[in-house]
C-alpha cells in the first residue's frame, strides 16, 4: 500500500505513480509549472513554512527541517491534497498525526534545552519520541537530532511508519513497539523527550531517563479539565516545570496492542 501511494498533489494515477518511481510515464503529458510533483510539494511545503513564521516559529533548524520533510509521504492517499494545512489528520485507528503548526512548535521548546542555550546552530543529541504514529515527527526530529528513539504501542502504526520511513534510510531513526510511558532506557539519557500523545502526568521514568541539561516537551491534564503543553528541563539545580497553551492530543495509554 505505501509504495503504492501517488505523490503530491494528485494527478493522473497512472503519471504520478510513475514519477514516484522515478520513471517516465507511460502516457506522455504536458508538464505545467512546477513540472514535477516533487517541486510541487516543495513550493507547497515552502508556503507552509512561510505561515509557520507568521505563527511566530523562528528557529531555522525546525524551519529547514520542517520544508525537508514530505509530510504528504505520511498520510493516507485521500488525505495528500491536505497534507500541508495546518490540521491535524486520522493515519489509522483512532489516531492523528499532528498539525504541522504543533510539530514546529514542540520541536522548537525542545531545542530551547538548557544544554543548547547559546547554540543556535546545534543539534540534540539523543531524542526519545512517545507515539510515533505515521512516523512524521521522527523524521522531522532526524533534522534536528543526532538519534531519535521513537516508540509507538500500536503494531500497526508501528509497522506504517517502517514502511513510511522505509526509502528514507535513516541510520539514526530506531522505531519500537512498546509502552512509551516506561520510556526506553537503553538509548537514555536522552537530550530530549518529546510526547505525541497526553496522560494525567509526565510519567517519572521520563524525567529519569532525561539528561541534565535536557527537556521533556509533552501534552499534559492541566488544572482546567484540558490538555496543556508541559515544559520541564532538567537542570543541576533540579526539575523547572513551565506549563504553556491548551492542546488537543489523543491519549497516553499503557500497554501494547
Ligand atoms: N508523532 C506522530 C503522532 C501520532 S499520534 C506522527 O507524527 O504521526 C500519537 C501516538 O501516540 C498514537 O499513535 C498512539 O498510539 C501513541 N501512543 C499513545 N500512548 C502511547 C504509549 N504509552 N506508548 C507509545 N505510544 C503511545
Amino acid at each position: 500500500m505505501a509504495t503504492q501511494r501517488p505523490s503530491f498533489p494528485v494527478r493522473l494515477t497512472s503519471t504520478a505513480s510513475a514519477a514516484t518511481r522515478g520513471r517516465m510515464p507511460a502516457v506522455p503529458f504536458k508538464p505545467m509549472v512546477p513540472t514535477t510533483p516533487s517541486m510541487a510539494s516543495a513550493a507547497v511545503r515552502a508556503r507552509m513554512v512561510q505561515k509557520l513564521t507568521a505563527q511566530g516559529v523562528s528557529d531555522p533548524r525546525v524551519l529547514r527541517a520542517m520544508s525537508a520533510v514530505e509530510r504528504h509521504g505520511f498520510v493516507d492517499s485521500a488525505l495528500v491534497n491536505q497534507a500541508y494545512e495546518d490540521t491535524s489528520l486520522p493515519i489509522g485507528l483512532g489516531q492523528t498525526i499532528s498539525k504541522p503548526s504543533v510539530v514546529a512548535r514542540m520541536i522548537e521548546l525542545l531545542l530551547g534545552a538548557p544544554a543548547l542555550a547559546g547554540k543556535p546552530q546545534d543539534k540534540l543529541g539523543r531524542v526519545l519520541e512517545i507515539g510515533t504514529g505515521c512516523g512524521y515527527q521522527a523524521a522531522v526530529l532526524n533534522h534536528v537530532a543526532s538519534e531519535v528513539y521513537s516508540i509507538e504501542r500500536l503494531r500497526g502504526l508501528h509497522e506504517r511508519a517502517r514502511l513510511n520511513l522505509r526509502p528514507f534510510r535513516l541510520a539514526t531513526v530506531h522505531l519500537m513497539l512498546g509502552d512509551g510511558m516506561i520510556g526506553y532506557a537503553k538509548g537514555a539519557p536522552y537530550a530530549g523527550i518529546i510526547a505525541a500523545a497526553g496522560g494525567e502526568a509526565v510519567p517519572q521514568a521520563w524525567i529519569d531517563q532525561l539528561a541534565v541539561g535536557g527537556r521533556i516537551v509533552a501534552p499534559t491534564h492541566s488544572a482546567s479539565g484540558g490538555q496543556a503543553l508541559v515544559v520541564i528541563d532538567k537542570t543541576p539545580r533540579g526539575l523547572e516545570r513551565l506549563i504553556l497553551e491548551a492542546v488537543h492530543f489523543v491519549p497516553l495509554k499503557s500497554g501494547i496492542a
